[in-house]
């Protein structure tokens, strides 16, 4: 058994903190919408690492972009944390995302001009946090970054950038963390490293993890997974 699965602080009689009911998502296009979601019912426990998998284009990314309130529902119902996302207004959206949800994306999506430790403590100096920086820098060291707190990202690996978007993405101690094929751009061992970081630091502070992946071996690691094909789950 991995030390990843010997301990889980998950409480599965609290409220969810992801709760989706026959969520769907259109697009517009030139020649009309398409759905990509269609009907999604999903429950995600505080704690709870759920890895979710399925082909290319079934609607991984959509369902990441619905969660963390990048797009809004074209139907259903979407609760996450304590907001109902359909009633909420972009800016809402974007004001609970800030707050309360870190996101790590396969390509980083730093912010080239901004060091290691201003890209790491983005969201508590955006919520005027100020002690922002002391934060930031101690998330860096758990990442094994302390010594790369003044590189910008062109000066840093992709691993190294990885774990940036990671500290970024858990600085702020938010309930809830989406990645979206976070190892997608890495090699198998660079990958390997960033997983067991997002996992301690999930794991450790009670942070539910949503986590898009290809990799079996990663899913059979998280809690359970989720399968989506064609923009529904199929189990
Ligand atoms: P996955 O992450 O599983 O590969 P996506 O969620 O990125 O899948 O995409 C699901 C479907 O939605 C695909 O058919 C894709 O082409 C389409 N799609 C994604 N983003 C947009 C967009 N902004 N406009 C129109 N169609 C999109
Ligand atoms: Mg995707």
């Amino acid at each position: 058994m991995s030390v990843d699965t010997l301990w889980s602080p998950m409480d599965l009689s609290a409220p969810p903190v992801i709760r989706l009911s026959q969520a769907r998502l259109s697009y517009p296009t030139p020649d009309g919408e398409i759905e990509v979601l269609s009907g999604i019912d999903l429950s995600v426990s505080p704690g709870e690492i759920v890895a979710v998998t399925g082909p290319s284009g079934s609607g991984k990314s959509s369902l990441i972009a619905v969660i963390g309130g990048l797009e809004p529902l074209s139907g259903g119902q979407a609760r996450v944390l304590e907001t109902d996302m359909t009633a909420e207004t972009e800016r809402g959206r974007t004001l609970l995302r800030r707050r309360d949800i870190g996101i790590v994306f396969q390509a980083y999506h730093l912010v080239p001009s901004m060091t290691a430790l201003q890209n790491a403590a983005l969201p508590l100096t955006l919520a005027g946090d100020p002690d922002a920086q002391a934060k930031a820098e101690r998330m860096l060291e758990r990442v094994g970054l302390g010594h790369r707190l003044t590189h910008r990202p062109s000066a840093l690996s992709g691993g190294e950038q990885q774990r940036v978007a990671v500290a970024r993405a858990f600085v702020a101690a938010p309930r809830l963390v989406l990645a979206d094929e976070p190892t997608g751009n890495l090699d198998q061992r660079t990958g390997e490293t960033v997983i067991r970081t997002m996992f301690d630091l999930a794991r450790g502070s009670g942070t539910a993890l949503l986590l898009v992946t290809h990799d079996p071996a990663l899913a059979d690691r998280c809690d359970r997974t989720l399968v989506i094909e064609g923009g529904r789950v199929v189990t």
